[in-house]
C-alpha cells in the first residue's frame, strides 16, 4: 500500500483522505489551517441528489448585458478580476453551448445521483446525523411565467435525469412553510437534496474520524511541495513529511500551487458570502430565491442567506454588496430578524471552464494527483468524487472519469 500525501483539509481533501485510506493506504492529511474552513465552512449546506445542470454562463446578450451592468444580484465583479479570468471566463462561455453542456451535464448528474448515498455512511461513522435533515429546497419565483418557464424546465429534467421535482403553487408553499409570509407565483419542490446544518463542522466530523481510524493530520503549507527522490515532500509544523503520491486537493489555491509545476490551470474564481439572521421562525426546506440569488437555510448559527458569485481576486477585500441586496430581495417573502454579529465570512467555489472537477494524475509528474475544481457543488460530491479519485488512483479507466482527466484539462507551461 502506498504513502500519500493529501494537501487541502476541505470537503474534498478529507474526503479523499478518508476514501484512500479505506482502501488502506497510509496517508498524512495537510492544511494551513483546520479542516473545513475555507469554502467548505461557509456555503448553503446542500448535499444534492438532483443537481443536473453544472451552472452554465448564460449565452444571451441581455442576461450577460444585465450582470455586466450589475442590474443582476447574480454576478458582481471587479474588472481587473474579470480580465485576468478573460480566458477561463472564454472557455466558460464556449463550453456552455448547448450540446457540450448537455454532454457535461450527463456526468455531473450522475455524480450528483451518487452524491447523499456515499456520504451516508460518513455521516453515520462521524456521529454527525444531527447535523442532517432530507427536507430538500424549494427554487421559487415571483413572476408568473418565469414560474412557468421553470415549471416546464423542471419537467424536461426529470425526464431525462429520472430526479422527481414537485411543481407548487404559492399558497402550497405557505402551507409547507409557515415563515413564508406571503405568496409567490410558484415553486419547485427538489426534494432529493440533504441540508447540513453546519458545513464546517460535518468536515470537521470526517477529518476526526479519519484521525480516530488511524490518520496523520500536520498542519503545513502546501506552497512547499516539492519533488525528490523518494516521491514527494512538504513542510509541516511536525517537521517534513515525504511520500510516494500527492494529492492536490487545496480548491481555489490549487492552480497557485500546480502553477510551481508548470501547469496552467485555468479557472473561474466565484466567490461566495453568508450571513446569518436570528430570524423568528426557521425553514424546514432550503429557499432559493432565483430573482434575488440568494440560498436561504436554517443552521445551527441562525437561518444562513448566502449569495451568488463574485468574480474577484483572491485576497479582495470583503464587499456586502450582494448580501446587502440579497436581505432587501427576500424580505417580502421572509422576516430574517436582527443580522447575527459575526466577522464577515467568504469563500471561492474552485470552478473550472468546462463546469467540471478534475480527478486524477497530473500529466507530466509521476505520483502527483489532482482534484479539485468542484465548482458549486463540492461540499455535495466530496465522497462520490473521492471514490471516482481512487479509481483513477488505482488505474481504473471510464467514461465518467475520463470527463474530469487532468489531462483534458491543465495547459503545460
Ligand atoms: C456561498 C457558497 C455557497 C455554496 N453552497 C454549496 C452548497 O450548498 N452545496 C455544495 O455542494 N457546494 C456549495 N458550495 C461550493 C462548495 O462550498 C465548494 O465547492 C467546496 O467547499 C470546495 O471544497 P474544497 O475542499 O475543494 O475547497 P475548500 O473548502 O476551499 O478547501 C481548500 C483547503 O485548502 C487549504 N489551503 C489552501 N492553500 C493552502 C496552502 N498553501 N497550504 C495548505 N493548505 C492550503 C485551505 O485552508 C482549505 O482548507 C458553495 C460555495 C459558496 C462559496
Amino acid at each position: 500500500m502506498a504513502e500519500v500525501l493529501v494537501l487541502g483539509a476541505g470537503m474534498i481533501g478529507v474526503s479523499t483522505a478518508l476514501a484512500l485510506q479505506a482502501r488502506g493506504h497510509a496517508v498524512t492529511l495537510v492544511d494551513r489551517r483546520d479542516p473545513g474552513q475555507e469554502a467548505s465552512y461557509g456555503n448553503a449546506g446542500y448535499i444534492c441528489g438532483d443537481s443536473s445542470e453544472p451552472y452554465p454562463l448564460p449565452r444571451d446578450l441581455r442576461t450577460l448585458a444585465a450582470f455586466g451592468l450589475g442590474l443582476r444580484n447574480d454576478v458582481t465583479y471587479s474588472i481587473g478580476a474579470a480580465l485576468r479570468m478573460a480566458p477561463a471566463l472564454w472557455q466558460y462561455f464556449l463550453h456552455s453551448r448547448p450540446d457540450r453542456l448537455a454532454m457535461q451535464s450527463r456526468t455531473y448528474a450522475e455524480m450528483s445521483r451518487r452524491a447523499p448515498a456515499a456520504q451516508a455512511p460518513l455521516i453515520e461513522a462521524a456521529g454527525m446525523g444531527n447535523l442532517i435533515s432530507r427536507t430538500g429546497y424549494y427554487e421559487i419565483r415571483r413572476d408568473p411565467r418565469q414560474a412557468e418557464a421553470d415549471a416546464r424546465a423542471a419537467e424536461e429534467t426529470r425526464a431525462r435525469f429520472g430526479v422527481r421535482p414537485e411543481i407548487l403553487s404559492g399558497a402550497d408553499l405557505c402551507a409547507r412553510e409557515p415563515a413564508i409570509r406571503s405568496q409567490v407565483a410558484g415553486a419547485i419542490w427538489w426534494p432529493e437534496t440533504w441540508l447540513c446544518a453546519d458545513p464546517g463542522a460535518l468536515v470537521q466530523g470526517y477529518a476526526d474520524l479519519f484521525k480516530a481510524r488511524g490518520g496523520v493530520w500536520a498542519n503545513g503549507d502546501a506552497k512547499t511541495l516539492r519533488q525528490g527522490g523518494q516521491g514527494w515532500q512538504v513542510d509541516t509544523d511536525s517537521g517534513s513529511v515525504v511520500a510516494e503520491h500527492a494529492v492536490v486537493a487545496l480548491g481555489a489555491w490549487s492552480p497557485a500551487v500546480l502553477a510551481q509545476f508548470g501547469y496552467r490551470i485555468p479557472m473561474v474564481y466565484k466567490r461566495g458570502y453568508h450571513a446569518h439572521f436570528d430570524a423568528p421562525k426557521g425553514l424546514s426546506a432550503s429557499i432559493m430565491d432565483g430573482d434575488n440569488a440568494v440560498v436561504l437555510t436554517s443552521m445551527t448559527r441562525g437561518l444562513r442567506l448566502a449569495t451568488g458569485a463574485a468574480l474577484v481576486d483572491m485576497n479582495a477585500p470583503a464587499d456586502t454588496r450582494q448580501i446587502d441586496r440579497g436581505v432587501r430581495g427576500v424580505s417580502d417573502i421572509i422576516e430574517l430578524g436582527p443580522r447575527v454579529a459575526e466577522p464577515q465570512w467568504f469563500g471561492t467555489r474552485p470552478f473550472m471552464p468546462d463546469m467540471l472537477p478534475v480527478v486524477g494524475a497530473a500529466p507530466r509528474h509521476k505520483g502527483l494527483w489532482c482534484h479539485f475544481g468542484h465548482g458549486h457543488l463540492g461540499f455535495t460530491l466530496g465522497p462520490a468524487s473521492a471514490d471516482l479519485f481512487v479509481e483513477a488512483f488505482e488505474g481504473a479507466r471510464s467514461e465518467i472519469l475520463s470527463a474530469l482527466d487532468p489531462a483534458r484539462k491543465v495547459a503545460l507551461g
